[in-house]
Order: structure tokens, then sequence, then C-alpha cells
């Protein structure tokens, strides 16, 4: 399909964010949320626990982007909770809205068909822009585009353990520019074509694929279909330059041209999982197994024994060993020696 003139727009905003330490040695770096207005409580529960366990000694800003402005109330309360300083940003409705190109016959019909099937979020418009906007847009938002590195939160998340090192700092110092903590299995009805759109892609810019790349951690395969592995986006430590730059901005314009956004479900964590793969040398990936995290439904906890002491979280509620996380796979496919014990997890 032939690409509209939206794009071209889009395409426009041009980061030239400071890559220098800061001179207190911190890094150009901020959290980054979406958040609506209506999520207020479960936002500052977020704040709150972020701040305890690593904030309050590191003083990091803290970017709030919404498709509506953000209340009085809200920006008042944040602004009272954070230790860094907030910033609020508010999100064009040209990156909340239906593309032009969209067929709406053919998008409403296969909503009717997911919601049928009870695919989670399967018949929601706003899910759709929140993944769309979390895949291609937040990091051109002027307030993040600033930033060499973000830390995505989102409302009622939970940090169980004292982080008594600045990520960021660790991120940089050993050129890392995604991380993560928690790695699981997509549904595969919300990207039934996600991967023959990537081949198709890749086709086309056969020199965006990394020679180290990590393809095996996505494909059992060698390529042929996606094993649904991918890094749980709802926490994320990344350079928010891998995002504005090729191969992924050609990446995100390619998959929104073909419209999974809206006629599947495509999420933001395959999307950003699939290029962290195939685009990026592996060296640049890190799993942040010190940081035991929760978001609604799952948690990872570090279990090894040294973590008992800093962390508030029960081992056995981990996700890293059951087969619904692909966190094993990962151990493997990096090389990376299971932690001792690990047998008593598995679930
Ligand atoms: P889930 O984790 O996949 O169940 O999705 P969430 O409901 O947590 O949404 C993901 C992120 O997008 C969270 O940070 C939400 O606060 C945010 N979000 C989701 N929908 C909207 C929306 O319609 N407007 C705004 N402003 N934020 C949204
Ligand atoms: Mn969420």
């Amino acid at each position: 399909p032939e690409a509209p003139h939206e794009y071209y727009e889009i395409k426009t905003h041009k980061s030239q964010p400071n890559t220098d330490y800061l001179p207190d040695g911190r890094v150009n770096a901020a959290f980054v949320t979406l958040v609506r207005n209506e999520d207020l409580h479960d936002m500052l529960l977020s704040i709150e626990r972020l701040e305890n366990r690593f904030n309050k000694r590191y003083h990091y800003p803290w970017v709030f982007l919404n498709d509506k402005e953000f209340t009085e109330e809200f920006k008042t309360a944040i602004r009272a909770a954070v230790s860094g300083g907030a910033e609020f940003g508010f999100v064009e409705p040209k990156y909340w809205s239906i593309p032009s190109h969209i067929d709406q016959d053919k998008m409403h019909a296969s909503w009717r068909d997911m919601e049928k099937n009870n695919i989670i979020y399967g018949g929601s418009e706003s899910y759709r822009h929140m993944c769309r906007f979390e895949s291609g847009f937040f990091y051109r938002h002027p307030l993040v585009s600033q930033y060499e590195y973000y830390w995505r939160v989102e409302p009622s998340v939970d940090f169980y353990c004292d982080i008594d090192f600045d990520p960021f700092v660790y991120m940089k110092e050993n050129e890392k520019l995604y991380a993560f903590t928690i790695s699981l299995h997509e549904y595969a009805e919300t990207v039934t074509t996600l991967w023959d759109v990537t081949k198709a892609f890749v086709a086309e810019h056969p020199t965006a694929i990394h020679p180290n790349n990590t393809l095996e951690f996505i494909s059992d395969d060698n390529g042929q279909s996606y094993n649904m592995c991918h890094f749980w986006s709802n926490f994320e430590i990344a350079s928010v330059n891998f995002w504005t730059s090729e191969p992924y901005a050609s990446y995100f314009e390619y998959l929104d041209r073909m419209g999974g956004f809206f006629y599947e479900r495509w999420g933001d964590a395959p999307v950003h999982s699939i290029a962290a793969a195939l685009f990026m040398d592996r060296k640049h990936l890190h799993f942040f197994n010190e940081i035991g995290y929760y978001h609604p439904g799952i948690t990872h906890c570090p279990i090894e024994d040294e973590f008992r002491s800093k962390c508030s979280c029960r081992p056995s509620d981990t996700i890293d060993f059951n087969g619904y996380s692909c966190n094993k796979h990962w151990y493997e496919v990096m090389n990376i020696p299971f932690p001792q014990n690990y047998e008593l997890y598995l679930k």
C-alpha cells in the first residue's frame, strides 16, 4: 500500500538528546508513563513504590503522556509524589486516531470476530491506539526525545527489591540498549500476520538484520515462524535513539502501513521485541534479574539467595521458570547458566 502523507509529517521530529553523563554522574534519562486521569491513584502507587526502592536516592525526572489533557488534580498530586520533577505532555490526535488508509469495515469485522473469540482487548479501539502509540510514537514526543534513555512505568506496578545502583548508568556503561525483567509468550491470535509482515520487511531491507542478532529467542525454526516470545514492555529500560533511527523507523512505518495495529491487535511488546531481537547486536540486550517487579497478573522475583535480604517478594511467585515465561529460553539462547535450584520453581 501507498504511504499516506500523515507519515511524513510524523517522521519530521528529529531528536538530539544529550548523550554525555550529567555533571553529577547520572544519565540523561527519565521515567515515561502513558496514563489516563482516572488512573491517578494507581499511578501514585507505582510512583511511591519506585521512589521508595530507587528514585528517592537518584531523583530522575518523570514524563507523563496522555491523549487527553491532564487535569490540575492529576498534576498537583503527581508533582507532590515524585522526587525528580514531573513533565506532562499531550498526545496529539494524529498519533491517536485511525489512519485514513485503514479499511474501517474490514477493521470492525475483525474486532467483532476477536471479541466473539474472547481475545483480550479484542474489541477495544483505545487499546489499539495505545499499542500503536507505544510502538511508534512515544519516543518522538518532544518531552521524551530529549532523553538518551527512558524507563517505562505503568500504573499499579510494584518494585520488590532495593535498587541500590543506577540502572541507567548500568545501561550506558555496558552499552545496553534494551532491558527487561519479564518475558512471555504472546497470544497468537493478536499477531496473526505480524511475522509474515516482518519477513516481507526484512526481504526489502536485508541489511536491517544484525549479524549478531537474537533470532533464536523469537523463532524456533530459524525464522520460518514466530515462537511468540517477547519482552513484556510494560517494564522497559531502553535507548530512545534505537527507536528513532533506522531500521526501526522504517520497520514501524512498514508495520503501520500494513494495518495490523487495527486489523489485528499487534502489541507494542512483540513489535519492540522482534525489532530488538533482529536489528540489535545481542550484546545490547539485558535482563535485569535483580529488579523484582510486579505488573497486575505477573511477578518477577529473583530466586537466588543473595536477594532475600533486598527483596520483599516470594521466589515461588516468580513467573521465570513457568511455561508462560520465555526466560528459560532466554538463558539457553544467551548461554547464561540457570540459577541454582531453579527446578524448585518450574510450574
Ligand atoms: P495492559 O497492561 O496490556 O493490560 O494495558 P494497560 O491498560 O495497562 O495499558 C498500558 C499502558 O497504557 C498503561 O500505562 C496505561 O495507563 C496506558 N493506557 C492504556 N489505555 C490508555 C488510554 O486510552 N489513554 C491513556 N492516556 N493511556 C492509556
Ligand atoms: Mn498494564
